[in-house]
């Protein structure tokens, strides 16, 4: 079950976290994996990870910020591979601040990785699903997306636009035989919970019905079971992997 022999993914920041253990996993089950990074320290890293755990595929260098570099990416992976038959959109990042400190340029930056990124990747990949008539999209939001954040109202608003995206986008691509789904992560022991003081991590523990943060692999195993054939009648979801905290 859950085999992705044949199948090439492209993850989106894939160089550490969420999507480096999305990227194994994946590959792990068989897929050829194309991993992102913005760096190319990173994407050597990705390249590194994949020959090391025995996984075909390679890191590449991509900004899901600047629209050309994605067509081109986009472009470069499908004429070295074929057409992308699974995409994962989990590049993304935070930069908090209360609103009425918040600067116009934290919000810009914060709606244009989370989810204008998402657009324009997506629409990049789509055709070549479109013409094979098979494909998957896996979009990563949040459980903030959903239940809101003190400090997070750019990273919640992007999101929470996600989700709109995943279910409008599943309607649109269904009867091409393409499923577009979501992950929503709790808190997830990544970098980018790294800063999260003793206290509040402390906080979070007891919040947490199952007792613990989640780890990477928390999460891959629910993208690798959307990717699959198994999850074919699958679309429109989002699944929260949280612990139990919502
Ligand atoms: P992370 O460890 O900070 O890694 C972020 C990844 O995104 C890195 O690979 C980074 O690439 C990439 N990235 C950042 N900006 C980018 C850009 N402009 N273009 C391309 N790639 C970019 O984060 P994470 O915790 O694994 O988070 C992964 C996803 O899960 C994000 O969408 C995040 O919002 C979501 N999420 C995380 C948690 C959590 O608790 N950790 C909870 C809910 C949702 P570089 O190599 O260039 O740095």
């Amino acid at each position: 079950m859950f085999a992705l022999q044949g199948e090439i993914a492209l993850v989106t920041g894939a160089s550490r976290g969420i999507g480096r253990a999305v990227a194994l996993s994946m590959g792990l089950q068989g897929a050829l994996i194309v991993g992102t990074s913005t760096s190319g320290f990173g994407a050597q890293g990705v390249t590194a990870a994949l020959d090391e755990a025995g996984i075909d595929g390679r890191g590449t260098v991509l900004d899901v910020t600047q629209g050309e570099s994605v067509i081109n990416a986009v472009g470069q992976i499908q004429k070295q591979f074929g057409p992308i038959s699974i995409l994962v959109n989990n590049a993304g990042k935070t930069r908090d601040s209360l609103l009425l400190r918040m600067k116009d340029e934290e919000w810009d930056d914060i709606l244009e990785t989370n989810l204008s990124s998402v657009f324009r990747v997506t629409k990049a990949c789509l055709r070549g699903m479109v013409r094979a008539r098979r494909g998957r999209v896996i979009n990563v939001t949040s459980i903030v997306g959903a239940t809101g954040n003190p400090g997070q109202t750019n990273y919640a608003a992007a999101k929470a636009g996600l989700v709109g995206f995943t279910k409008s986008l599943a309607s649109e691509v269904a009867s091409r035989g393409i499923t577009v789904n979501g992950i929503a992560p709790g808190f997830i022991e990544t970098d980018m919970t790294s800063s999260l003081e003793q206290s509040r991590r402390d906080a979070l523990v007891t919040a947490i019905p199952l007792g613990r943060l989640g780890v990477g692999e928390d999460v891959a195993a629910a993208a690798v079971f959307l990717a699959s054939a198994e999850a074919s009648y699958i679309t429109g979801q989002v699944i929260g992997i949280n612990g139990g905290l919502a």
